[in-house]
């Protein structure tokens, strides 16, 4: 009898946060390594959020609360979708879980079966392929590339297309790479998940994290018909700073939000009461704060994507949303450091931890060998610092 299940056994540990293990062990030892494996922001949470949680906690509201999240949150949700999305929803359209990750895995669990194919276009967020499958569906990775800003066309989404195909994930502004989709693009593939019927998974957690004058949509803004078929997963852990709370939400047809309030009853019960609270101030309350951590990212994007483009042999998109640049270090491979030679993107991983003492996510881990993650949520003291370690070290390679 295997102790295990197979289910257990086919998952390997998120690779962003064990990157940041091993760099937090080399601190511990009085190295000093600089992370830009960081998938949250440096920033602190804003105050009024933090007060509104403290007044929950005065108030005794440390109880249960409704499975799916209290009625002034949902309401908040839909003030956002209303106000930023002219979208509107109603209750039963909305349910809050315990972050957006856990917002995705109910969702998967509540519409994904054996047999089902899952549209996954690389470079992905490296927790959709697991969800799918933990949910039993296959994923199906369509590669998109590097001179298209890492963004599905209609031709690659053709090819991936089949008579099983239950669902699309977009993930715009992405992670890893930044790019985000425009109107133009949304229509094209809102008309095929029209004419071929499947569903769009609009992962939109750094809707607000954008740059220069990009204007984000929403896929469900489209039409009826496509808000019908779009299911929205989100959540403040991005825009507010707010990664250690634990509140995501998901918005769509009221048939699959209540399945997933059905699971998420039996598993998890309510995201945290105090939290809601918070979230509930976030949503609603004044935004100030956030125009302030954006202008900051900007201006981080901007050195670093500059600074990446003069090294050379390396080239980066220039991303238009989030938090991570995501350059191409491939015409490194093949060159060797003390007889050991760098193949790809997890031995060039190693060796920016090891002699540049940089710690950065390998491409391979969403899909896209050729490259490498770079957050910059991080000072741009450290951005300086760890882009002029890079660059030292790349010249030791021969
Ligand atoms: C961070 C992130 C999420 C959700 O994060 P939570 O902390 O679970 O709210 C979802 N999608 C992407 C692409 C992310 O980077």
């Amino acid at each position: 009898m295997s102790v295990l299940s197979n289910r257990a056994k086919s998952l390997k540990p998120s690779p962003t946060l064990a990157i940041n293990a091993k760099a937090k062990s080399m601190q511990a030892q009085g190295i000093h390594v600089i992370s830009f494996g960081a998938g949250e922001p440096d920033f602190d949470t804003p105050e009024n959020i933090k007060q509104a949680a403290k007044k929950a906690i005065d108030d005794g509201f440390t109880k249960y609360t409704p499975v799916g999240g209290i009625d002034d949150l949902k309401d908040a949700i839909i003030k956002k979708f209303q106000r930023d999305n002219q979208l509107t929803y109603k209750r039963s359209e909305i349910i809050v879980s315990c972050g957006g990750k856990h917002s995705f895995y109910n969702l998967a669990q509540a519409i994904f079966d054996q047999g089902d194919e899952v549209i996954v276009p690389a470079p992905y967020w490296v927790s959709y392929p697991p969800m799918v499958s933990l949910a039993n569906a296959t994923p199906v990775i369509a590669e998109t590339t590097e001179e298209n800003a890492f963004k599905i066309t209609p031709e690659g989404l053709q090819k991936a297309l089949t008579p099983k195909t239950k669902a699309l994930i977009l993930n715009s502004p992405s992670n890893p790479t930044g790019s985000a989709y425009t109107r133009e693009e949304l229509e094209a593939i809102g008309g095929m998940a029209v004419s071929k019927n499947f569903f769009v998974i609009s992962d939109e957690i750094y809707e607000k994290i954008v740059y220069d004058d990009f204007k984000f949509i929403s896929i469900a803004s489209l039409s009826d018909e496509m808000k019908k078929r779009t299911i929205i997963v989100h959540g403040v852990a991005k825009t507010y700073a707010m990664t250690g709370w634990r509140i995501g939400y998901t918005a769509g047809p009221e048939e699959i939000i209540s399945a997933m309030n059905n699971i998420q009853s039996q598993s998890t019960s309510n995201p945290t009461s105090i939290a809601q609270k918070a979230s509930v101030e976030a949503l609603i309350g004044p935004q100030g704060e956030v125009d302030k951590m954006v202008s900051a990212f900007a201006q981080r994007r901007n050195y670093i994507v500059d600074r990446l483009n003069k090294i050379p042999g390396v080239s980066c998109y220039r991303p238009v949303g989030s938090f991570y640049v995501f350059p191409n270090f491939s015409s490194y491979y093949g060159k060797s450091f003390q007889g050991k030679k760098i193949e790809n993107s997890t031995h060039l991983a190693d060796f920016f931890l090891e002699v540049a003492r940089v710690a950065v996510v390998p491409g391979v881990e969403f899909g896209a060998d050729p490259f490498e993650r770079i957050s910059y949520a991080t000072s741009m003291g450290d951005i300086k610092e760890g882009l002029a370690r890079i660059e030292e070290s790349l010249k030791k390679l021969g």
